[in-house]
């Protein structure tokens, strides 16, 4: 059994998704209907220039997206250039730049 000192020095890690707004997944998939066929393969990412440079990649949106984390889920877009490469090369047709600008829209800048 782990001992309670009263305080720890990390940040909370528990996510709460009966707080979290999720319906910032469902209106972006109401307007990109492609998103339901992503198979998170990773294509997208794989090809992602911002990728490589950074900690940033498509299935992390996708996923943050879908638990409602809107706060990390705006930093993540801040590291996309919206270049469409993912779009071109994603197996299942996914609009992922579709995908992003609709993010990005329901979640302006801070
Ligand atoms: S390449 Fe397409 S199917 Fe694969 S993870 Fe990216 S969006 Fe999803
Ligand atoms: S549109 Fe964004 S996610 Fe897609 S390849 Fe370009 S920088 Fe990466």
């Amino acid at each position: 059994m782990m001992k309670k000192f009263g305080f720890t020095i990390n940040a909370k890690r528990a996510i709460d998704l009966d707080i979290n707004d999720r319906s910032i997944a469902r209106q972006v998939a109401a307007r990109v209907p492609s998103w339901s066929l992503c198979i998170g393969c990773g294509g997208c990412s794989a090809t992602c220039t911002a990728g490589a440079l950074t900690d940033y990649n498509f299935r992390k949106l996708h996923l943050l997206a879908r638990r409602g984390e809107t706060s990390a889920l705006r930093k993540q877009l801040n590291n996309c250039m919206l270049c469409g490469k993912c779009t071109l090369q994603c197996p299942r047709g996914v609009n992922t730049r579709g995908v992003i600008a609709a993010l990005m829209e329901l979640l302006p800048g801070e």
